[in-house]
């Protein structure tokens, strides 16, 4: 399965990838490694322009070693996290003093290297050196945690050995370089955090979330269940006279309660009849979702966190194929599952 889930996604990369990088293909180490300093804590969008003033004033590591401190920190200006920057000179300053200025070309040196993790060392390794080292950021970790359905908390000490392990044994060694894109690129565009296209994703028959229905809960994060607010977005889907209810798991809040599908997101979202239709074409195929009625907002505050979210009630003619597993509990008999009363009291109010 690793293998095939391999070959596909390298396909996906040479036929559908559109994604465009100014650094993307760059093989100049310098420069990838600049790029990817500025974008630890800095969106693209924010980060492009830093990165495009930074080669043009500094087009080698060793004019950047040679820099006054005053005028790198001036450019740095806006993008916070000034060690970043700090890290940057201290290591431009030792290759260009003790490396005559050439970027070490080994994993083992790059990682050990001021300000550089393993994140980055792999990022480098594999875009300048073409060597075999899987990069394992947001994108892969989601893309993994859903394409294996693993629900190992991907910030806990064992998500982080287990994903390693396994991004690692999915690389293609041969063409490091291009599989590392082309997995960053996959989850970024299609294997998207809210809104993964799956129903047109050329990895679906391989997905072992898309086929258990648990895309929406991957990946897990210890973090998130700690969170204070949350964000709750319950879709009844009513087939019939059934609606589709889980059981929810220990790990979280309710737990062992029943409730609807979830769909749990770090911000709001905006949602209407027709974004509501399209989530869910785009979720499960499903083409003829009829959105009976959007609650409004509703809240509950428990002891340590503060519940937000909305009821979003759609009836479908066929049940996809993904959720032929899930449990369609009769109307008829939905009082007899013990809800959490977030959901309780949305069904008194609109029973
Ligand atoms: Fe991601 Fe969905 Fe594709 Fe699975 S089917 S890899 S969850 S987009």
């Amino acid at each position: 399965m690793k293998q095939n889930i391999t070959a596909l996604l390298m396909d996906w990369n040479i036929r559908f990838n559109k994604r465009q990088m100014p650094w993307k293909g760059e093989k100049d180490p310098y420069k990838i490694w600049l790029s990817e300093i500025i974008l630890q804590q800095t969106r693209v969008e924010q980060g492009l322009s830093y990165y495009e003033r930074f080669i043009a004033t500094y087009p080698t590591i060793t004019d950047l070693a040679n820099a006054n401190d005053e005028a790198v920190f001036k450019l740095w200006e806006g993008l916070g996290y000034y060690n970043r920057c700090k890290n940057l000179l201290h290591t431009a300053r030792i290759i260009s003093n003790e490396l005559d200025g050439n970027f070490p070309n080994t994993y083992d040196t790059i990682v050990s290297l001021k300000g550089i993790g393993p994140y980055t060392a792999a990022a480098i390794s594999s875009f300048a050196f073409n060597l075999p080292y899987a990069v394992v950021d947001g994108n892969v970790f989601r893309v993994l945690s859903r394409l294996f359905a693993i629900d190992t908390p991907i910030d806990s000490t064992v998500g982080k050995q287990q994903f390693t392990l396994l991004a690692q044994e999915v690389l293609d060694k041969k063409n490091a370089a291009l599989y590392n894109q082309a997995i960053m690129d996959f989850g970024a565009t299609v294997c998207k955090p809210a809104n993964p296209q799956c129903n047109t994703c050329p990895l679906q028959a391989v997905c072992k979330g898309y086929s258990k229905a648990l895309v929406n809960k991957l990946p897990v994060k210890e973090k998130v269940l700690l969170k204070k607010n949350r964000w709750f977005y319950y879709f009844i889907i009513q087939y019939k006279d059934s609606v589709l209810v889980e059981k929810r798991t220990s790990r979280d809040i309710w737990e062992n309660l029943y409730d609807f599908y979830l769909l749990e997101t770090a911000e709001q979202i905006a949602w209407n009849m027709a974004t509501a239709e399209q989530w869910l074409f785009q979720q499960f195929g499903i083409d003829k979702a009829n959105v009976l009625s959007i609650s409004p907002l509703q809240k509950q505050q428990l002891t340590h966190q503060l519940i937000k979210g909305q009821f979003i009630k759609v009836s479908i003619s066929s049940i996809p194929k993904n959720l032929s597993k899930s449990q369609w509990q009769p109307l008829k008999d939905l009082q007899q599952l013990a809800f959490p009363k977030f959901i309780n009291q949305y069904l008194e109010l609109n029973n």
